[in-house]
């Protein structure tokens, strides 16, 4: 047997999984499809002198991220935390950028304490908790799309209680925090830990078990070992698991898949008018959110993800679109400053709970385990915190 564990998908979750065996001193090796560790932790450098990142997927982290926090001290890494700037979301509604505040109706939104006290996210859509609290024309006109743009897909049908999460918060350091050089410096460090060897370019095929072992399989070769954790976007945890566990790949199977088509593009600061912003929430927009870098000012350049929804516009089309919200001839966007991300991220329904439940039943007494971002939610710490849960319940059952 080569390994204690191996872990497929560099990303947040199979590092986390990653860190913590080899903190345990096992044996741990991860595969990676990509050449760049992250997943959707993508802080994307420009190659040239500027030295200019920007953040194709995740951009914030916050000081409730306790077993994240947690990680990144035993990284000796807190002092590379960076404060976010405060600067505001807006609005890109009828091609204006506008206030938020501009766009509620107030005499509606009046009632929501009274109407916050006693009620229950448990079973409810976003939409039917939200939309009860702060009346339905402020859903419509702020709150979905504030919320589709969180989480990058239509938010309406997604479960209220996987949505926010309230968590414990660390005073000593600042409440939205990213790292230097963006958060793609979390899956750096993580990856650089010596007794954690990560491969890059390893697309992990196929997996089998043979008795007692996993035997993993990519374009490379084979790879054996005697515990497996899948840390992969769902889709691809399904047709992994299909062949070894059917059972537990039949619930992966009932968890939708939203695509996001990310574009983001970087620009010298002087060619732009649009007043520093966290990002802009679109409504009825092909894009859900337009992300910006100025929560870590630049004195040169500006940077702005543009996060658009699947299959709308092709990317000529996606271009025209950026150059008309950010008032820039389209010829200044070009292969030097303008970068594609495909990010995918599950489509969660209410009754995940009690799926998740089921997943956790499925896989108790295995040697496989799940990490990802299809459990709690989708926020970094959630990943961190399934990994976490499943590294203690493999120490429980031994190697
Ligand atoms: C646009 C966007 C903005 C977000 N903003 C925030 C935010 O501000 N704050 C926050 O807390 N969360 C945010 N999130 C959510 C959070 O970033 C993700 O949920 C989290 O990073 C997912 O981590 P993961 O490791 O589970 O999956 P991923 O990051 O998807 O990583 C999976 C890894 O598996 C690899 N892989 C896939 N298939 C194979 C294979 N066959 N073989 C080998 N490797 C494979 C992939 O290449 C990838 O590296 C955002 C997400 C997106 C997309």
């Amino acid at each position: 047997m080569d390994h204690d564990l191996l872990v497929v998908g560099a990303g947040i979750s199979g590092l986390s999984m990653a860190y913590y065996a080899a903190e345990a001193g096992l044996k741990v090796r991860v595969l990676e499809q990509e050449q760049r560790p992250g997943g959707c932790l993508h802080s994307h450098r420009f190659g040239d002198a500027s030295q200019f990142w920007l953040e194709l997927g995740a951009h914030s982290a916050f000081n409730s991220y306790g077993n994240l926090l947690a990680l990144l001290e035993s990284a000796q890494a807190l002092d590379r935390l960076r404060k976010r700037a405060k600067v505001g979301f807006r609005m890109f509604v009828d091609g204006k950028v506008r206030g938020i505040p501009s766009q509620l109706s107030i005499p509606n939104l009046l009632p929501a304490p009274w109407r916050l006290r006693g009620a229950s996210k448990v079973g409810r859509t976003v939409a039917e908790y939200y939309g009860r609290i702060v009346g339905q024309r402020n859903y419509e006109a702020v709150f979905g799309p504030a919320f589709d743009a969180v989480i990058c897909q239509p938010a309406g049908d997604y479960p209220a209680e996987s949505l926010f999460q309230a968590r414990p918060r660390r005073k000593d350091v600042p409440r939205g925090f990213t790292m230097e050089g963006g958060l793609q410096t979390i899956a750096d460090l993580l990856s650089a830990r010596p007794d954690l060897a990560v491969e890059r370019d390893r697309a992990v095929r196929a997996v089998r078990r043979e008795g007692e072992t996993f035997i993993i399989q990519t374009d490379q070769g084979d790879y054996t070992a005697r515990a497996l954790c899948l840390a992969t976007p769902v889709a691809v945890a399904v047709g992994l698991l299909k062949g070894a566990f059917p059972a537990v790949a039949g619930l992966l199977a009932e968890i939708g898949t939203a695509t996001v088509e990310t574009v983001g593009v970087a620009l010298p600061a002087d060619r732009l008018r649009l007043p520093p912003v966290a990002g802009l929430i679109g409504r009825n927009q092909p894009f859900y959110s337009i992300v910006s870098r100025d929560t870590v000012p630049d004195a040169r350049w500006r940077g702005f993800s543009f996060h658009f929804r699947p299959a709308v516009l092709d990317e000529q089309g996606r271009l025209d679109c950026i150059a008309r919200v950010l008032n820039v001839p389209k010829a200044e966007l070009g292969s030097k400053n303008t970068v594609f991300k495909i990010n995918q991220l599950p489509a969660l329904r209410v009754g995940q709970g009690k799926r998740a439940i089921r997943l956790d039943i499925a896989l108790a007494g295995t040697r496989l385990a799940l990490a990802g971002n299809y459990f709690g939610g989708v926020a970094i710490e959630d990943c961190v915190t399934r990994a976490r849960a499943e590294f203690e319940r493999l120490q429980r059952q031994g190697w």
